[in-house]
């Protein structure tokens, strides 16, 4: 039997890919049955659910649709405009089309031209056009984010628009982002249709239909649920790799320590052992060092999304950065996405914002502290918004949301075969795979679950 540790995305395809082939498979999920999705679960509304945490698709994202469209779900997905705007100093200003981005006040003629250059991948620096400068990101790995924008745009760019974006995204870490992530994204951006703005994926219903669908695939008489994985041992002597489960650790970093054997798991407050041919750990890489001892460098930072239930619009604009010293990074109107008739007529909100540490108040702040200082907030910025609009708020936390995209991060992702570095029959598919980079997706853990079932299976 495979062990798949966790019911994210990444473990649920893992498991549908091996089964498809098959495979014996039992995918635990530490948590209960809401949790299967991981990061992509959701709440229900008076219509569809809706995730937690803000989901949309970008065009570039080619496995997650194969994948729909095996699940027969290929007609439910939709592409839909998501606006974009930039508040600054209470003025909402769109820039989804070419004349919106002209008629933005916050930058020269000259700031915008190179912005566009970049965003186009042009390099105009010297005033002789390149076309090839960003083709091999691992040339802007070690490139400091910020001497890579004043160098290849310009003091304005970096100030007036990437800084604040920046700030939200990355908070204190900002400084230690690469440039090559800043390029990734700049490739992986799908679509803009200049007419209209940013073209997103969506399916109706949401996201929950591909997660139902998946499990059903998986057979769902062979996901547990509450059942977390504790430990794992290997065949070799004394070859348990550190678990909570009794592990003394000293494999770690020792190298290849045999081949994974078994694995114990918590379930209902009793700890059994099974028998395995191999594991797929599909979580976060803080679950793979405590199960196995291999740790992996990169940081997370984690993130607090609410979402607020309202009875008429805040904006016209989806996705709403915040270019001023607000307790949130942005603002997020899935309504103006996804039509509110699809949430029996309610509008829905995401008020989000990452955390770099759990010394912040916001971690440990109460909901009902969050909801507060949030909504003050948003009134503070929208004096026409009445938080009576708002229905309910509901808050969602993920100490580990996103990797800190920092330099040398390729050096530090988890390969996703580990049998030089630990056990034969150990594989990793979590966010701090490979493809995860240059931004986490349910697309990258898609094809994380692929790569590990795809080297079981010896393709
Ligand atoms: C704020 C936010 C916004 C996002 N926006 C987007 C977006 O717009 N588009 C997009 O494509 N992606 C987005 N993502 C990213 C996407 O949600 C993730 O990349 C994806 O869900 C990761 O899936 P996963 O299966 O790797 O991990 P997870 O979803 O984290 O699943 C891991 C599972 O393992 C379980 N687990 C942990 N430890 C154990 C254990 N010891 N035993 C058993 N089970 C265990 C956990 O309970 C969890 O269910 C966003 C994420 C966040 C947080």
């Amino acid at each position: 039997m495979i062990a798949i540790v966790g019911g994210g995305i990444a473990g649920l395809a893992a498991a549908r890919r091996l089964r498809a082939n098959g495979r014996e498979v039992t995918v635990y999920e530490a948590g209960g049955e809401d949790a299967l999705g991981g990061l992509a679960r959701t709440y229900g509304t008076a219509g569809d659910d809706i995730e937690q945490f803000y989901h949309h698709l970008s065009k570039s994202e080619e496995t997650i649709v194969e994948l729909a469209e095996e699940l027969g779900l290929g007609d439910r997905l939709e592409w839909l405009v998501g606006k974009n705007a930039y508040y600054v100093d209470g003025v909402v200003h769109p820039l989804d089309t070419p004349w919106q981005i002209l008629a933005y006040p916050h930058m020269s003629v000259y700031d915008k031209f190179r912005l566009g250059m970049l965003t186009l991948e042009i390099d105009v620096r010297g005033g002789i056009p390149s076309f090839d400068t960003y083709d091999d990101l691992a040339d802007f790995e070690d490139v400091p984010i910020r001497d890579f924008l004043l160098d290849h745009t310009s003091r304005g760019v970096y100030e007036n628009f990437f800084e604040p974006l920046l700030d939200a995204k990355f908070g204190s870490r900002k400084d230690d982002v690469s440039a090559a992530w800043l390029l990734g994204r700049v490739k992986f951006r799908g679509e803009r249709d200049l007419l209209r703005g940013e073209i997103l994926g969506y399916f109706d219903g949401g996201f929950a239909p591909v997660i139902d669908a998946l499990i059903d695939d998986v057979g769902r008489e062979h996901i547990e649920t509450n059942a977390r994985v504790v430990d794992l041992d290997t065949d070799d002597v004394g070859g348990n790799l550190g678990g909570d489960g009794g592990g003394d650790g000293d494999m770690i970093g020792d190298g290849n320590a045999g081949t994974v054997s078994t694995i114990t798991v918590e379930q209902d407050g009793e700890t059994r052992t099974e028998a395995v041919d191999g594991v797929v750990v599909a979580t976060m890489p803080n679950v793979l060092e405590e199960l196995t001892g291999y740790g992996c460098d990169i940081d997370f930072q984690g993130a607090v999304c609410a979402v607020a239930t309202m009875d008429e619009p805040l904006t016209d604009t989806y996705w709403l950065n915040i270019g001023h010293d607000a307790p949130f990074g942005a603002l997020i109107e899935h309504t103006n996405f996804v039509p509110p008739e699809r949430y029996g007529g309610d509008h829905l909100l995401y008020v989000a914002s990452y955390v770099q540490s759990p010394d912040e108040w916001l971690w440990d702040a109460s909901d009902a502290e969050v909801e507060e200082r949030w909504l003050d907030h948003v009134e503070e910025l929208f004096p026409n918004f009445s938080r009576d609009s708002v229905s309910q708020f509901r808050i969602a936390r993920a100490p580990r949301a996103a990797p800190v995209y920092e330099r040398g991060y390729l050096d530090m992702v988890v390969p996703y075969d580990l049998a030089d570095e630990v056990a034969d029959g150990l594989y990793y598919a979590g966010m701090a795979s490979e493809a995860q980079y240059p931004e986490r997706s349910l697309n990258g853990g898609v094809v994380a679950g692929y790569e590990c079932a795809d080297r079981i299976l010896g393709n």
